[in-house]
């Protein structure tokens, strides 16, 4: 079972992210959680480029491309085929948002990604506000990084705003931490997964 957590920064994938995997493996399951961009070669330098300044739109989608295959084909598909549950903080929703924004063609972008990556079969979108974003990314101290500033981030929101999948699960990300990832668990018990 594939399982995708996406939002903009600061929405709190990665600590729902933490959550679920607690919870999940806490019952039994055979969890595996992971995030893009990964700790490989290429995900790597995606976030050196973050730090250091921008590339062109179209080099950096072919850094996430790349990043996102061998992720595919290294964890997340032989995972899946093993029967576990792979939680993955960040998927191609993020590049069809995030790359989008910056102005590359967004059903292009989800038709690059369809063809080799699998589709979740839950993807949980968490919406905040970009001000709320930017308050949350200040606090972290995460500031700095120049993928983070309001203005991109209420053009990748506008993005994730539009988008709509049969699998896709919008959860408001200003509810408190315990109750997203009891909607969660909801979601997943009444659908993908069985007690
Ligand atoms: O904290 P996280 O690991 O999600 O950080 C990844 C960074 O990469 C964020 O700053 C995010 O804005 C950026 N990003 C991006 N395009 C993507 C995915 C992430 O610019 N497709
Ligand atoms: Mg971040």
């Amino acid at each position: 079972v594939l399982i995708a957590l996406e939002g903009i920064d600061g929405a709190g994938k990665t600590t729902q992210a933490r959550r679920l995997f607690e919870v999940l493996s806490g019952m039994g399951y055979d969890v595996v959680r992971t995030k893009e961009p990964t700790d490989g070669t290429w995900g790597r330098k995606l976030r050196e480029s973050s730090k250091t300044g921008r590339l062109a739109p179209e080099q950096e989608l072919e850094l996430f491309l790349k990043d996102r295959r061998e992720h595919v084909s290294q964890l997340i598909t032989p995972g899946l085929e093993a029967g576990r549950i792979i939680l993955v903080d960040r998927y191609y929703f993020s590049t069809v948002a995030y790359q989008g924004a910056r102005g590359l063609p967004t059903d292009n972008l989800l038709k690059a990604n369809e063809a080799f990556a699998p589709p979740p079969d839950v993807l949980f979108l968490l919406d905040i506000s970009p001000e709320e974003a930017m308050r949350r990314i200040h606090q972290r101290g995460e500031l700095g990084n120049l993928f983070e500033e309001e203005s991109s981030l209420r053009a990748v929101a506008k993005v994730f705003a539009a988008m709509n999948f049969p699998y896709l699960e919008r959860l408001n990300g200003m509810d408190p931490p315990e109750q997203v990832t009891r909607r969660m668990l909801d979601r997943l018990f009444g659908g993908v997964l069985s007690t």
